[in-house]
């Protein structure tokens, strides 16, 4: 069964038509990565999915529930978490204490220094552990990002552009984190714009443009798919 499921979405802002039909389908223990041409409408398919936004029709099925109606943290009560392109870490305090407010709302009983420890040594943040949050690297606020979202164990992970503006180094380390977390039996859908990151974790790949599915498969077939390449010529990748 799948984790996730999208019945013909939809959703108009105003005359604009930006989530298109769109039927979509994600594997449980499966990396997707949600890939398609600026302003496609990734970050809304996700903000419906989240339930920042209510969809203008169609419906969407998580862990066997229709939860089209369900508030956003109803959402993350059963099991979904998201790291968006807009930090949402507090500046202000360290590291450390990023993570143990986050942890704070975990409810099964669970050490919480040792997990705190365990995710500073995980997302390679032990070094900066004390250090303002909001004077880190911007690698390392969005590993402690991918921290905070992942305190929850959430079944499903959604992560928009999370290698947005790293170096091709730390867009490896990212990489590598989420195939982690996705071989501890975490679910992992990415929005992202770098192919060698979708190629290095991605067991799918959907493309988006005009709010539709265009085209889905291996990335090696969305490589290969000359529709593909059409829709990226002359566009800015982000
Ligand atoms: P992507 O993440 O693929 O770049 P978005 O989902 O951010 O695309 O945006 C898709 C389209 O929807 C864009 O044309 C954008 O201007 C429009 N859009 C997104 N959010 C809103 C909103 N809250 N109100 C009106 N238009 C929006
Ligand atoms: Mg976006």
């Amino acid at each position: 069964m799948a984790l996730l499921q999208t019945h013909n979405l939809n959703k108009h802002f105003g005359g604009l038509h930006v989530t298109a039909d769109v039927s979509f389908s994600l594997e449980p223990g499966k990396i997707h990565c949600l890939i398609g041409p600026n302003g496609a409408g990734k970050s809304t398919f996700f903000r419906l999915l989240l339930g920042e936004h209510q969809p203008s029709s169609g419906t969407i099925v998580f862990d066997g529930q229709d939860i089209t109606r369900l508030k956003s943290f109803q959402r993350i009560n059963r099991g979904m978490s998201v790291k968006f392109q807009v930090p949402g870490i507090f500046g202000a305090l360290s590291a450390q204490q990023n993570l143990q407010i986050a942890l704070q709302h975990r409810l099964d009983s669970l050490d919480l220094n040792a997990e705190v420890e365990r995710l500073l040594d995980f997302l390679q943040l032990r070094e900066v552990a004390d250090q303002q949050a909001g004077n880190l690297s911007h690698g390392l606020k969005q590993w402690l990002e991918i921290g905070m979202a992942i305190s929850l164990k959430p079944k499903l992970l959604l992560l928009d552009e999370p290698t947005a503006g790293m170096s091709p180094e730390e867009t490896f380390m990212t990489g590598e984190i989420v195939k982690q977390l996705n071989a501890q039996g975490m679910t992992v859908l990415a929005v992202e714009h770098d192919m060698a990151f979708v190629r290095q974790v991605a067991d799918r790949v959907s493309v988006l443009h005009f709010g539709r599915i265009f085209a889905e498969g291996t990335i090696d077939e969305i490589v290969a798919d000359e529709r593909v390449a059409a829709i990226y010529l002359g566009q800015s990748h982000d």
